[in-house]
């Protein structure tokens, strides 16, 4: 006979591992099938040997002081770093410092909750007073940030999450962000030492391929390295990203669940976007941007403290570069229709791209940065089974869709990951986190079916 499981979750990324070690420490029984051979999900940390350095494919920042990560790194005598520095910006060949935040700021501060939902365009059309050239540069910039910081089609993305979004970022200092000391596989660190203490039975390379479910008891099939397996569990975490979850059925990584799942469920599905970015992070031979004297800056004051630059570039508008330790990495950030371009393509396609953008940027000539340029790091995330897609962020009309994707069926499949997230800090890794713990309190409050196999 097949071992019963008390609780299945599926997928370890920052949401699983958070809510299996919740359950492990509260003493339930709990096994993690994860697809990939790693785990981590989306937070995925490689190593450059080089400069003895942690290059980030995926979650880089900490927005904010969420009490998720904080209290983790804190009780791990890890502390987090601030991101210093100035942010440049680049308009019609002028590369400047800029204020860009108190611009883009002047823009967002006018959304509001009020009013029937529409999109961040929309809102655009008649928003901020009388126009004039600094409103419509103003907006201009603010349309890049919102499609780049969530990496969201601004034409789709609805004002009410966006206005849910920044007031949740208010109440944790989401203006400031932060690094993880060596990266973010340091959280994953943790998380992973949480749920080996717990006790927890972690399955790698297991592809959920399809949940038969009834109450108190679901069936799932499972194609690893080997033969297919089958586990049966009283209840089951599902915390695979929307991407997967929105993916069509007998596609690589998504799931077919028997039954359907209910109308309102895959309604939220629906209804919730999954953003695109394709980020490149280059390492140089030396930060030659340091030394580029700026014409247009009083001085020809450099670049050395630089932190962010953007532009209305079509590839890569923004770019950043650690300013503590000063290591000659330099980050390309793609969103939206610039990584739906970019998505798909190889490698070498992404890094020829991302070199012509510094050059069209910064002026250096493409010789000289072929020079200098030594290695590159990505990942296509739309393009990888497993997340299909970045993150989620909320859609015209789509206001609450969050919580019922997050809302359990029948005290039997439970749902968690970052597009769960109720408050607007969906796309984090702190949401994620906090989906885990929600869902691990409904599975511990859920009461256990009579009747149900293995019932304890
Ligand atoms: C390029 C990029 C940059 C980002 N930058 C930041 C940032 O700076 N700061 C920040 O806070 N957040 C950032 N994020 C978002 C953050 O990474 C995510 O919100 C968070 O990591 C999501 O965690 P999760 O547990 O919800 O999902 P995931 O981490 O995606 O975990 C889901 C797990 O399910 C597994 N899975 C999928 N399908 C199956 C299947 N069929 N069977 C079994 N397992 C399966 C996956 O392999 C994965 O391990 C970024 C994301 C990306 C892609």
């Amino acid at each position: 006979m097949r071992p019963h499981h008390d609780v299945i979750v599926i997928g370890a990324g920052a949401a699983g591992l958070a809510a299996a070690a919740e359950l492990a420490s509260a003493g339930h029984p709990v096994t993690i099938l994860e697809a990939r051979d790693r785990i981590g999900g989306r937070m995925f940390t490689v190593h450059d040997s080089k400069c003895d350095a942690a290059v980030e494919l995926g979650a880089e920042f900490v927005h904010g002081r969420p009490p998720e990560i904080w209290n983790l790194l804190q009780r791990h005598k890890l502390k987090a770093k601030e991101v210093t520095g100035d942010c440049w910006c680049v308009e019609e060949g002028r590369v400047t410092t800029c204020d860009f935040f108190s611009d883009v700021g002047r823009i967002l501060r006018k959304l509001s909750d009020r009013g029937p939902d529409r999109s961040f365009l929309q809102f655009l059309d008649d928003c901020c007073g009388k126009p004039d050239q600094r409103l419509e540069e103003a907006k201009k910039w603010a349309t890049g940030y919102v499609s780049g910081f969530n990496a969201a089609d601004p034409g789709l993305v609805g004002v009410r999450w966006l206005w849910k979004a920044m007031r949740a970022e208010e109440k944790i200092d989401g203006d400031r962000m932060f690094h993880v000391p060596g990266g973010y596989a340091a959280l994953v660190d943790i998380l992973h030492r949480q749920i080996t203490d717990g006790g927890v039975t972690l399955h790698k390379n297991a592809v959920v391929e399809a949940v038969s479910w009834r109450k108190g008891n679901a069936t799932i099939n499972v194609r690893g390295k080997g033969a297919a397996r089958t586990f049966t569990a009283s209840r089951v975490l599902i915390t695979v990203p929307l991407g997967v979850l929105q993916a069509r059925a007998a596609s690589q990584g998504a799931i077919r669940f028997h039954p359907e799942l209910p109308g309102w469920k895959r309604r939220a599905i629906r209804n919730l976007m999954m953003g695109k970015v394709i980020r490149v992070t280059l390492r140089f031979g030396e930060r030659f941007w340091e030394s580029l004297p700026q014409k247009h800056e009083k001085n020809s004051r450099t670049m050395g403290r630089m932190s962010f630059l953007f532009s209305h570039d079509d590839w890569f508008p923004t770019w950043w570069t650690p300013a503590c330790p000063r290591l000659p990495f330099i980050t390309g950030w793609a969103p939206f229709r610039s990584a739906e371009r970019l998505s798909g393509k190889s490698n070498a396609f992404v890094i020829d791209q991302s070199l012509k953008a510094l050059h069209r940027l910064l002026g250096i000539s493409r010789r000289e940065l072929a020079g200098k340029f030594e290695r590159a790091y990505s990942h296509d995330w739309q393009n990888d089974p497993f997340s299909r897609g970045a993150y989620s962020y909320g859609k015209v009309g789509g206001d609450g869709e969050e919580r019922a994707l997050a809302k359990p069926v029948m005290g039997t499949l439970f749902f968690a990951g970052e597009a769960t997230d109720p408050s607007g800090q969906n796309g984090t890794v702190h949401a994620a986190i906090a989906s885990g713990h929600r869902a691990a309190h409904e599975i511990m409050k859920a009461k256990p079916t009579p009747g149900g196999p293995g019932q304890r």
